[in-house]
């Protein structure tokens, strides 16, 4: 959709072929039980420059609202507190490391002594280090770990610290809390995720002349003279195309162009992590004492309220990123421990109602040393766009929305 955007506002037709009924693809609304929920919580940062302008380009200012920025705030159970102060950047977060409640001094002075030796570095480490060796060989300390390093981590990465490449996450790191001030703040969706960006895109893009086709699955795609025929439930032809399907369905769109034999290989080579969100529906008054609250403790790695954020009051929403035990149980079993253990640690009673929602491949394992394909591709006219193309950043909307935007420009001086 930001391809679309970019492209489309640039005066270009264009015409966006989209094989689910909702838009937003992994970021999408599913209703249940008469809810608007989503497919997985989403959590943006300030460092996600790219995805908040698109968000707001497409908005209103009275919609932007919908988008809740608070300064960095870390809250996780059972002890960690760690909030931005309102200083200048690096001392916002220097401060924030040194006031944290739940981490004894030495603690502290590690986590703080990490970020000082990755800035004197520039954020760059050994090529095929894990985020675990990396954190071992700063001589992090086992609390620092928990209730810091690997809710980044798996945040960010969806991918465990053993498993997760040391270089992306410092990239997150750098951009973040190592940024300027407002790289650090939080954006909380306050609306459900397709009616947040992908609705109000194609709104843009049909007021500009473009077409937004919803249950068009692309089913085939040759090349032909001057350009491509794309065929959905119809064949038509197109100068150019890109191709924004998430990394595996690659295959089912390119598979046969024998010119995407490398890129294919690539994508072939990745693996996948899950994401489990689990909805809870409470009596109505029931609230967090904050919006967001991590649990160091498994299985919900964070608590949404989604009361406090999307005016549905009693509502909560817990996610949990990355591969673990809890992939074995049944929805039931998940939904159970979740809600014993929320009423464990945060006293919230039985819920009247869960769901939960299983994504098995939401993200690639972001490993070091993962090759990722580029956007232009050897056939001249076809690109390829989604969170999974080349990118300084683990599999997110920045990556995804960054991705789009270069397949645009990249059209646009072709076009030129
Ligand atoms: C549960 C979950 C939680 C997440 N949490 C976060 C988070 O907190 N922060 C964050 O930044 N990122 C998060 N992510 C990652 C983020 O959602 C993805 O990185 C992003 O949505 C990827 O966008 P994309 O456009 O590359 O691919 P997708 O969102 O997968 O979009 C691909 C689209 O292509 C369509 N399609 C597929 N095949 C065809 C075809 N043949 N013809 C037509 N259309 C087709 C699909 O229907 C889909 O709409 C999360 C992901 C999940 C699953």
């Amino acid at each position: 959709m930001t391809a679309a955007v970019e492209l489309a506002t640039r005066n270009i037709p264009v015409t966006v072929f989209e094989a689910a009924q909702t838009l937003g693809g992994r970021a999408r609304r599913v209703v249940s039980h008469g809810a608007n929920l989503d497919n997985g919580l989403h959590i943006l940062i300030g460092a996600y420059s790219e995805t908040i302008r698109m968000i707001h380009r497409v908005r209103s200012t009275i919609q932007r609202q919908d988008l809740l920025r608070l300064p960095l705030h870390l809250q996780i159970e059972p002890a960690f507190r760690m909030r931005a102060w309102p200083l200048p950047a690096p001392l916002h977060i220097a401060a924030a490391l040194f006031s944290a409640s739940g981490l004894s001094w030495t603690e502290k002075m590690a986590a703080v002594r990490f970020m000082l030796n990755q800035r004197s570095r520039n954020f760059r480490c050994k090529a095929g280090t894990t985020v675990a060796t990396l954190l071992q060989q700063h001589s992090q300390p086992r609390s620092v770990i928990e209730y810091l390093w690997h809710p980044i981590c798996v945040s960010a990465l969806n991918t465990n610290p053993d498993q997760a490449a040391a270089q992306v996450f410092l990239n997150v790191i750098r951009d973040s809390l190592a940024g300027p001030r407002a790289a650090s703040d939080l954006l909380l969706p306050q609306a459900d995720l397709s009616a947040l960006f992908p609705e109000p895109a194609a709104e843009l893009v049909r007021s500009h002349g473009g077409q937004v086709r919803l249950g068009e699955t692309v089913t085939s795609l040759q090349a032909c003279d001057k350009g491509f025929a794309v065929s959905a439930t119809s064949t038509e032809r197109f100068s150019h195309v890109i191709v924004a399907v998430a990394p595996h369905r690659l295959a089912q769109v390119v598979g046969h162009l024998p010119q995407l034999a490398a890129q294919l290989d690539l994508v072939r080579q990745f693996e996948y992590q899950p994401i489990y969100s689990v909805f809870l529906q409470y009596p109505q008054p029931v609230r967090l004492p904050a919006p967001m609250i991590g649990m160091r403790d498994s299985p919900a790695q964070w608590v949404f309220d989604r009361g406090a954020l999307c005016n549905q009051p009693g509502m909560m929403g817990v996610v949990i990123s990355a591969s673990g035990p809890h992939q074995g149980l049944s929805r039931e079993e998940l939904a159970q421990q979740v809600y014993r253990q929320l009423a464990d640690q945060l006293s919230l009673p039985e819920p009247e109602w869960f769901q939960v929602i299983a994504e098995k491949r939401a993200t690639f394992t972001c490993s070091p040393d993962l090759r990722r394909p580029a956007n232009l591709t050897p056939v001249a006219g076809l690109l390829l766009a989604g969170d999974y193309t080349e990118s300084p950043y683990p599999a997110t909307l920045e990556a995804a929305v960054r991705s789009g935007s270069q397949c645009a420009r990249l059209v646009t001086d072709h076009h030129a």
